[in-house]
């Protein structure tokens, strides 16, 4: 780690040291957790008073905004702290997921990106600071995300993800969140989830427009049952070349963060058997029904 960096992390502990209305437990949480930061790695166990089969104390008092809503409860909230969830790509999208999800106090998450970041990704992509340009995402991420919430175990793995190893990366999660920004990473995340029958949340983002879908594979329709083939190269504009608002990549992740958290918890039924297309220049989101095809490579039977 170079000295500026370190020096950044502390500054940052300082920081948010200072935030009041921490309570004692919490605080000394924080700390253990900014001293294995600043070590280089992050602590197995934060949460005093952490029992397997209720909240403790400090979940309780971190949670309490979503644990009073009527849709919620300390059950949903078991759920989230049991859960392992993959999320592809720290990006644009990756941001606003993987900071909603360690908020919400999803026990674990793995961070799938082998980009460092530069600074054309600053515009947009949250979890990444001016201090970080030349860090590897994952890890910038999971510095970021271990500051957020201690009680989450984050996993980075600095490795592109493609159809040869995504298998082994899906494999011990319970969900998959896809932020990547290619149709090859999309479908080869699409087909290992089927493959694994592990939930999926995939969207997609360019300039200002964009959708999420829910998925259930051997349930509800998959990626490619919506969408059987990739444009061809070349007929889809990437983000380098179209451009990419920043706000429009944040409600398109953090509508997959929420997604995630009903396929999760059960709270509210997700956006299954449908993609919803969203257009935010005029604010429109539409809901585009779609059902499973028979035969459809990747979730179909046999
Ligand atoms: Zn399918």
């Amino acid at each position: 780690m170079s000295s500026d960096r370190r020096r950044f992390l502390r500054e940052l502990a300082g920081a948010a040291r200072e935030v009041r209305g921490v309570s004692g437990a919490g605080r000394d949480a924080f700390a253990e957790a900014r001293a294995a930061l600043l070590r280089g790695d992050l602590p197995e166990e934060t949460v005093p008073g952490r029992e397997p089969d209720r909240l403790g104390e400090v979940e309780l008092e971190r949670y309490s905004r979503q644990l009073v809503l009527p849709e919620w409860s300390e059950r949903a909230q078991l759920a989230l702290r049991d859960a392992s969830v993959l999320i592809v790509g720290a990006g644009g999208l990756g941001s606003p997921v993987a900071l909603y999800l360690a908020a919400a106090g999803v026990g674990r998450l793995g961070i799938v990106d082998d980009d460092r970041v530069e600074r054309s990704n600053l515009a947009r992509q949250l979890l990444h600071y001016t201090p970080d340009l030349g860090v590897a995402k994952a890890h910038s991420a999971a510095a970021k995300l271990g500051f957020l919430n201690p009680e989450v175990e984050i996993v980075p793995y600095e490795v592109r993800l493609e159809a040869d190893n995504a298998a082994g990366l899906l494999a011990g999660h319970d969900l998959v969140v896809d932020g990547s920004d290619s149709f090859a990473t999309r479908y080869a995340v699409n087909a290992a989830a089927c493959a694994a029958r592990i939930g999926l949340v995939q969207s997609g983002v360019v300039g200002v427009s964009g959708l999420v879908m829910a998925i259930r594979p051997g349930e509800t329709a998959c990626y490619r049952c919506a969408f059987p083939q990739a444009p061809p190269p070349g007929a889809q504009p990437t983000c380098a070349q179209a451009g990419v608002l920043g706000p429009a990549a944040g409600v398109i992740g953090s509508l997959q963060a929420l997604e995630a958290l009903k396929l999760l918890t059960g709270f509210a039924p997700p956006l299954t058997d449908a993609f919803l297309q969203i257009k935010l220049a005029s604010l429109e989101f539409t809901r585009v029904n779609v059902s499973r095809r028979a035969g459809c490579p990747d979730c179909g039977e046999g």
